[in-house]
């Protein structure tokens, strides 16, 4: 499983490799010649990955973590910076890569039977709690703070709105169109403002939910569906330009803005062809 993180200014995109721990139901599920550990990590450098095939090869990423390592490792060694970049009003996106079943899902967090754990809780809530802690922190106090969050899936050839009332069938449409200028343009997709980890945790939770309905074996489904949990910042600041203004009651109030995505893509065995969907979503 790889994402792609933004992490120093001067780099735009790095990634990280994480290699699942086989499971307890891998050991029930898997055939038994699957049922080991091709890839491992090397005491050597940290960046590093041997892959145990015919021969043995190794391949270097920006980080790489074993099948040992935490939720909590994940966090804040390849997205807790990044979430103070938000802040700062830099666009962030997260993307997990990889095959079915190669924890994915798990790692951002979305809804399964850990991501309300402590220990097990991935990436959006780790995210989110920290940047409520930042919103609600004595530091910020004189900043005014709107956040709200969207989650669309694209199945198929379909744009689903996860967070929308209603069944699945009545739901408006998401669509994607072109303007004149060769904007690409989202419209029906909501946004709703949150006030509260809780709020944002409630959303993720319907909002994965829904990404199962309609599915008859849940799988399969995901295996075939990208899904983008977006979290929109908008920050008052006011500011003094001691350039034309003699004191800090004098000033103006400026407002950034900043962009948030969690893509949790399908399986990297069918990624090819929808990759004009995001470029377009997340520029
Ligand atoms: P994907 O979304 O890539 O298809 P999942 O995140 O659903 O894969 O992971 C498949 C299974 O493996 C799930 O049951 C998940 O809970 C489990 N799993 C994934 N990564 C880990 C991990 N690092 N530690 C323990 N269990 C994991
Ligand atoms: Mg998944």
């Amino acid at each position: 499983m790889v994402h792609a993180i933004k992490e120093k200014e001067n780099s735009t995109v790095q990634v990280a490799l994480r290699i699942k721990p086989l499971t307890a139901d891998d050991l029930v599920n898997l055939p038994s010649r699957f049922q080991r550990n091709v890839l491992s990590t090397t005491e050597f450098a940290s960046n590093q990955v041997i892959v145990h095939g015919e021969k043995k090869q190794t391949w270097t990423f920006d980080k790489v973590f074993g099948p040992e390592s935490s939720q909590k490792d994940i966090y804040e060694q390849t997205v807790k910076n990044m979430v103070d970049k938000f802040l700062e009003g830099f666009n962030v996106t997260i993307l997990a890569y990889g095959q079915t079943s190669s924890g994915k899902t798990y790692t951002m967090g979305t809804l399964n039977e850990y991501s309300q754990l402590p220990e097990t809780k991935g990436i959006i809530p780790r995210s989110m709690a920290t940047l409520f802690s930042y919103v609600n922190s004595t530091q910020f106090k004189s900043r005014k703070f709107v956040i709200k969050v969207s989650f669309v899936e694209i199945y198929n050839e379909d744009l689903i709105d996860l967070l929308a009332e209603g069944d699945y069938e009545s739901r408006p449409p998401v669509t994607i169109r072109e303007d004149s200028k060769g904007n690409m343009i989202w419209s029906g997709l909501q946004e709703i403002k949150v006030n509260s980890i809780e709020e944002v945790m409630r959303h993720l939770m319907r909002g994965s939910m829904n990404r199962q309905v309609g599915a008859t074996e849940m799988n399969s489904q995901s295996s075939r569906s990208h899904a983008i949990f977006s979290v929109a910042l908008s920050q008052q600041k006011f500011v003094t330009d001691f350039r034309t203004k003699k004191n800090e009651e004098e000033g103006d109030w400026i407002t950034v803005t900043s962009k948030f995505h969690f893509v949790d893509l399908a399986g990297s065995e069918r990624v090819s062809r929808y990759v004009h969907y995001f470029s377009s979503y997340l520029a």
